[in-house]
């Protein structure tokens, strides 16, 4: 038996673009053109003061709260933790890594709704003992800076790295090796990081364009915030099965999917079954 996507798909995409800054708001819309969703990664404590200009040319730019608020809000993307003034958190003391992140997901829960628990790491930056601390602090995902060029989900989701950053000269060669993968023997996740202010920096917008022509509005691929795949892979990693592997039951709140040598079948929430 193998894991399958929301519908029985056997691909997903998901994406991060961190530090809330102005560029993001050129970014979404073309996401949003494409059907294509993902993560935004904001440190409230650096939130633009209202009324303070940027000097020209300055290309991180930080929006204020207010943009931050209409732009993610009204978006169908999720916002996660990045600390709560980027700090580099294996330098700090663990009380200090812990003041971090908490007071960061209290002002996004705050200001954004909802139960917080998705993070990217500052600079990429973290220890064993920031990976524990930020399991107490109910971080259920951090995406790091690793690139893997490949596909798979990883063992611990506090070590969550992505498949590759939007200027990985393999980019489009790793899109058309996801494109073409069968997904047989397993679900593939194809995950996209970066920096929206990367774009004005490098003058290299058309990259996500054409990332997004190539790889969204597809049937064969579930497009998905950080946190939907984290919490549906956890879901799936929770079937119970009986000993001889015929009753599958399902403990969650969540339909799963998944396939075996009868085809796709699906699990509703609290189901018991029988293959
Ligand atoms: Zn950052």
């Amino acid at each position: 038996m193998i894991m399958r996507f929301p519908g029985g798909l056997k691909k997903a995409l998901t994406l991060s673009y961190d530090d809330g800054v102005e560029q993001d708001e050129q970014l979404i819309p073309i996401l949003d053109a494409h059907g294509v969703r993902g993560t935004f990664n904001i440190s409230s404590g650096l939130y633009c003061p209202e009324g303070r200009v940027y000097e020209p040319g300055r290309i991180h730019r930080p929006m204020t709260f207010a943009r931050a608020k209409a732009l993610y809000d009204t978006s169908r993307h999720e916002v996660a933790v990045h600390c709560l003034t980027h700090a580099n958190l294996p330098e700090l003391p663990t009380s200090m890594v812990v003041g971090e992140v908490m007071r960061d997901r209290e002002n996004l829960e705050r200001e954004f709704g909802g139960v917080i628990r998705g993070m990217a790491y500052p600079f990429g930056a973290y220890n064993s003992a920031v990976v524990q601390a930020l399991s107490d602090c109910g971080i259920a995902y951090s995406r790091t800076v690793h690139s893997t060029h490949a596909f798979d989900f990883p063992e611990n989701w506090l070590m969550l790295h992505p498949t590759c950053h939007h200027a990985d000269p393999q980019l489009f060669a790793l899109c058309d090796r996801f494109l073409a993968d069968e997904a047989r023997f397993s679900s593939k996740l194809f995950y996209l990081w970066g920096h929206s202010y990367e774009f004005e920096s490098d003058d290299n917008w058309q990259v996500i364009r054409d990332f997004c022509e190539k790889m969204g509005g597809r049937d064969d691929i579930w497009y998905a915030t950080n946190i939907e795949i984290v919490d549906y892979v956890n879901a799936y990693r929770s079937l119970r099965a009986s000993a001889d592997g015929r009753k599958l039951h399902n403990p969650t709140a969540m339909r799963i999917w998944a396939q075996d040598n009868q085809g796709v079948f699906d699990i509703g929430p609290g189901e018991t079954i029988e293959r």
